[in-house]
């Protein structure tokens, strides 16, 4: 499943340099995950980096992008 960052994001540039799959985008007033790039950080660590950093706790499991761990796999092995 892909994340979201939700309305509560600051717009503080914590995440977008630790994701491994370059899936954050900085957004107008928010930032912005793409999911066709974001694989839970599935394929480059063990849990979502961006939720790691995030000072706002805004970043959620995005439901309209369900995909199973081998799809996140297959996905992040298709972007390196
Ligand atoms: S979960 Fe990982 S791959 Fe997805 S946006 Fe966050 S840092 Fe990037
Ligand atoms: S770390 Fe959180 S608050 Fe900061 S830009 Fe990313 S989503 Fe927004």
């Amino acid at each position: 499943m892909a994340l979201i960052i939700n309305d509560n994001c600051t717009a503080c540039d914590a995440c977008k340099p630790v994701c491994p799959n370059e899936a954050i985008a900085v957004g107008d007033p928010i930032y912005i995950i793409d999911p066709s790039r974001c694989t839970e950080c599935v394929g480059a660590e063990d849990e979502p980096q961006c939720k790691l950093v995030c000072p706002a706790d805004c970043i959620d499991p995005d439901p309209e992008h369900r995909e199973t761990p081998e799809e996140l796999m297959a996905k992040y092995e298709s972007l390196h």
